[in-house]
């Protein structure tokens, strides 16, 4: 499918000596490939630099970040090390942002081939070369789709110097060579309008360019939001103006009463109604003795608007609604998940069925009554990014297995 020549490569170097122990490349066409041990190391490497020479890039799953700086350490004359690269790994979120993840990836975690724990670099080199494969494929399909991301992205992500392999490999996927400026501006305007915030969304686009990958990343989640999909830790933790511009652009009300998103996203009676039916409204009693207004209203406006609060309403007046609603207003606008922390077990799995009987999936419960594998898919489903409203037992969290699964997911409220 895609011409393009380049030998993929992968390393182990050991924890503690930080030497390299492994490595391996192989050709794009698998016309050649190589594997140290057996061997010396220095040899290895310029068996590796010959291997490379006459291809044009080198691939490889996290290259960028850690391969090529550890080739350059051991050996800063390499030939191959003036070579553009292209990393898998960074590509992966652009490439497949809805759940599932690739099947090799575990992606969700920190972002390493499945065959790593088999530490076998030969094997990684080619699970790279499959991986890419099929990141070219899915990018095609979402060319058709949607041309104004894939242009986006080839643009942000060839910002810097040393991205001649991606400038290339993206000019190959969309058939055209890198955009100009002003293109980039068209795009991003069409892809923001209704998707965040006009007044934030025109600041951003004026400024695009100093946000590269993290903005590429907060459009790759942005065209899923809305369940089936969440960030990955790694993406979180080595770019985390992807998430502070996802906030900024949808989390955060503007004043302007002509900006759609806000209006919509940020209004509560609006946000009750989509979610519950357009007949409902704010229960008029209990009021709230400060503004007279409902007091349900005013609960939900402070949550959604995420300050702390504290509501103390009679059995009956509608006290779940008071956090189920900014809570899945939340998780479309930033993909976080709200915990509900309740003791009375009966009550959670009615609140469960009641959101499923409106359509809302995005809700599950945790409790001891959850046999093994209801207990299992419920966490993967919370992992994955599927779940915007967990309710748990106090207890469930002294679980290692149920913090753990927290610990992927950002945490709104
Ligand atoms: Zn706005």
């Amino acid at each position: 499918m895609m011409v393009m020549s380049l030998v993929s490569i992968d390393l182990e170097v050991g924890c503690e000596s930080g030497r390299i122990h492994r490595l391996a490349g192989v050709h794009g066409d698998g016309s050649a490939s190589l594997a140290f041990p057996p061997g010396k190391l220095p040899g290895a490497l310029d068996a590796l630099d010959r291997l490379a020479d006459g291809v044009a890039f080198l691939l490889g799953h996290n290259l960028i970040a850690f391969d090529l700086p550890q080739l350059r350490a051991a050996q800063p004359n390499l030939r191959l090390l003036g070579k553009p690269a292209i990393d898998t790994l960074r590509l992966n979120p652009l490439a497949f942002p809805r759940n599932p993840y690739h099947h090799l990836v575990k992606h969700y975690q920190d972002g390493a081939l499945l065959g790593n724990r088999r530490n076998d670099p030969l094997l990684d080199a080619k699970l790279a070369l499959q991986v890419f494969t099929d990141q070219c494929a899915s990018l095609k399909a979402m060319q058709e789709v949607s041309p104004d991301l894939l242009l986006t992205w080839h643009w942000l992500t060839t910002q810097d110097h040393g991205t001649g392999g991606l400038d290339h490999f993206f000019t190959e996927v969309r058939g055209a060579g890198r955009p100009y400026a002003s293109q980039v501006r068209a795009a991003l305007t069409r892809l923001l309008d209704n998707t965040a915030c006009a007044e934030v969304g025109a600041d951003i686009i004026l400024k695009a360019e100093q946000f590269s990958w993290a903005l590429a990343y907060a459009l790759a989640w942005m065209s899923v939001a809305g369940g089936n999909s969440v960030m990955p830790p790694w993406v979180r933790h080595q770019f985390p103006e992807a998430g502070r511009l996802i906030r900024a652009l949808r989390d955060r009300p503007c004043s302007s009463p002509g900006c759609v998103w806000c209006r919509r996203e940020h209004d509560a009676l609006t946000q009750l109604k989509l979610w519950y039916g357009r007949d409902y409204d704010f229960r008029p009693e209990p009021v709230d003795a400060a503004s007279g207004l409902p007091l349900q209203r005013v609960i939900v406006e402070a949550a959604m608007r995420g300050e702390h609060a504290l509501g103390i309403l009679p059995t009956g007046t509608g006290k779940s609604l008071c956090y189920q609603v900014p809570a899945l207003s939340r998780f479309v606008r930033t993909g976080a998940l709200s915990i509900v922390i309740s003791p009375l077990v009966a009550l959670m799995e009615d609140q469960v069925k009641g959101l499923r009987e409106r359509g809302i999936e995005g809700c599950a419960a945790i409790n001891g009554l959850l046999s093994m594998p209801e207990r299992a898919d419920v966490l993967e489903r919370v992992r994955l990014g599927d779940i915007g409203i967990l309710l748990i037992a106090p207890e469930q969290l002294r679980n290692k297995s149920v913090r753990k699964v927290l610990a992927q997911r950002e945490i709104g409220a």
